[in-house]
């Protein structure tokens, strides 16, 4: 019985300390009511707790801008206009200003414009505001925060794209498509650019004919991954990672490596790199690992984050443990540096686990690495043969 009073007393603690941030700790901004604040980084995240492991809501661009109306501890509390209120770490953060409202920006005037390659739609602001994306079943939708365009003039909008305006000054933008391949918002001088890639033109017959790739062999030199005896991850990664390269080329790729030799390589320049490359596909090669306690685990896993992804990490888990007989890891969803990335569709891959040893015995044979590689191509390959374009 006392034991059942002091697993109460413990639900009931949890239950109030999620209240108490609404009564306890919360504290103003300052005399007035909003902080503006400006993303200190590329890829800030706001989130949906305050907390730094709460699921990330959205990711601001350097210079993009939010309000806060309170703060929490390590926390503002930002106020997008929502029916709730989202958090984000006073680290990614610098305080520009303190107002006594939101500056909510009139957009004049938004131009979509077309090329073989993609959709750009250019919204006209003085200050770059805060924007989030949803990937829907049948596409995507953007929504543009503290912004009001209910009577802007829309420019050259072709039909797959709807606008709406679901709260006051929040701006939704909805792109119809059954395939999805990519999108990104860049700042512009004189405001900010959404990007909507389209999908590449696939030749059915040789679906990885002139497909950009970007592999992305993990870690490297001062970072060497995960280890097992006499061997480091990132020597494999690399090691593997060139025989997909050749694997993919041989089916018509081009394909682009973010290192070539044993060299360090920060998370976003990697990314940055395929984003540079302007290349339709992500894959990052890594190997696995488990605590010492667990070192029976084995197998392959494929991870992705944005839904847009899942169908290329279905397909390259298919055929690599099909066709290698490697037991199946799971396809899992992930929030990694290199699966975050909305542009361009990215994957990251944990060929084996490091930490058992009939993995490892696998994964360094030079011909094992081969049929690994070239099973992971055919999935790619897969994936685009029967992608559903327009
Ligand atoms: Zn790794």
């Amino acid at each position: 019985m006392k034991k059942f009073f002091i697993l109460l007393l413990f639900l009931l603690y949890g239950v109030l300390s999620v209240y108490a941030i609404e009564e306890e700790g919360l504290e103003d901004i300052g005399i007035a009511k909003y902080a503006v604040i400006e993303a200190k980084a590329d890829f800030s995240p706001v989130r949906e707790a305050p907390d730094e492991n709460a699921k990330r809501f959205l990711h601001l661009r350097k210079g993009f801008v939010v309000y806060a109306d309170k703060e929490y501890k390590n926390f503002y509390r930002i106020d997008l206009g929502e029916d709730k209120y989202y958090w984000m770490e006073k680290k990614y953060a610098d305080i520009q200003a303190i107002i006594p409202e939101k500056r909510i920006q009139k957009a004049e005037q938004i131009k979509i414009s077309e090329d073989k390659k993609k959709y750009s739609i250019f919204i006209p602001l003085e200050i770059q505001n805060s924007y989030s994306f949803k990937e829907v079943p049948d596409g995507l939708e953007f929504y543009l925060y503290d912004t009001d365009a209910k009577n802007a003039e829309i420019k050259n909008k072709p039909h797959c794209f709807t606008f709406s305006y679901p709260k006051n000054n929040i701006l939704k933008i909805k792109y119809i498509t059954p395939a999805l391949f990519g999108y990104e918002v860049f700042a512009h001088k004189k405001g900010l650019i959404v990007e909507i890639k389209k999908p590449p033109e696939i030749n059915r017959k040789k679906p990885l004919k002139n497909i950009k790739i970007v592999l992305d062999p993990g870690h490297g030199g001062v970072d060497p991954g995960v280890y097992a005896p006499g061997i480091k991850e990132k020597d494999i990664n690399l090691k593997v990672s060139k025989q997909i390269r050749n694997a993919l080329k041989k089916r018509g790729a081009k394909v682009y490596m973010t290192r070539k030799k044993d060299k360090y390589i920060s998370l976003y320049d990697r990314v940055h790199f395929a984003q540079e490359k302007q290349s339709d596909i992500l894959l990052s090669i890594h190997q696995n690992s488990t605590p010492q306690k667990n070192q029976q685990k084995h197998g392959t896993g494929t991870y992705y984050y944005n839904n847009q992804a899942l169908a290329l990490a279905s397909n390259i888990q298919k055929i690599t443990t099909g066709e290698t007989k490697l037991k199946d890891d799971g396809i899992n969803r992930a929030s990694f540096a290199l699966t975050r990335p909305t542009y361009p569709v990215s994957v990251l891959v944990e060929c084996v686990y490091l930490t058992n040893k009939e993995d490892v015995q696998k994964i360094t044979n030079k011909k094992f690495q081969k049929s690994f590689s070239h099973a992971l191509a055919k999935g790619v390959e897969n994936y685009l043969r029967y992608l559903i374009v327009f």
